[in-house]
């Protein structure tokens, strides 16, 4: 059964990608330093975090109170994940969203660092780094700098 998956860009004290794939109601997520890959060659460090509401997901904006960055947050990519493995150490997923598709595997590596990695499927793109082509979110258009530009906190 096809679950929500949602990434989000964040620009907390480093920026990152916030991985979240939804299961039993809540949100699973990693934080990725340097995002998603369509690279199959492309290992990519994911940090396991706790679990978010569903809500979490639908958020894009600048988060108030306490800043570290900016705080800015996109919906980088969207969509709909099937979850054709879940094991302790390993979720095999296939994604269908605006920018990320296919299968994708995360691996846990130890502690809760993972590894994400494109899988080899026709969707695959040698050499691409959409991470760093594609930098806007697929709500608004909008980079997270420029949701920080426009959400400047009144004090
Ligand atoms: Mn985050």
């Amino acid at each position: 059964m096809a679950q929500r998956f949602v990434v989000q860009v964040h620009d907390a004290t480093r920026l990152h990608f916030d991985v979240r794939i939804e299961s039993g109601g809540v949100l699973r997520s990693w934080a990725v330093p340097k995002g998603p890959s369509m690279d199959p060659g492309v290992r990519r460090l994911a940090v396991q975090v706790d679990d978010h509401d569903l809500a979490a997901g639908e958020f894009e904006g600048v988060h108030q109170g306490r800043r570290r960055g900016t705080g800015a947050v996109i919906i980088w990519d969207e969509g709909t994940a099937d979850v054709v493995r879940d094991e302790p150490d390993r979720l095999s997923i296939v994604l269908d969203g605006h920018k990320l598709a296919g299968r994708f595997e995360l691996v846990r590596t130890g502690g809760t660092q993972w590894i994400l990695v494109k899988g080899a499927d026709d969707h695959a793109r040698r050499g691409s780094d959409v991470a760093h082509d594609q930098p806007a979110s697929v709500r608004s258009g909008r980079t997270w700098q420029e949701v920080a530009a426009l959400e400047q906190p009144t004090r």
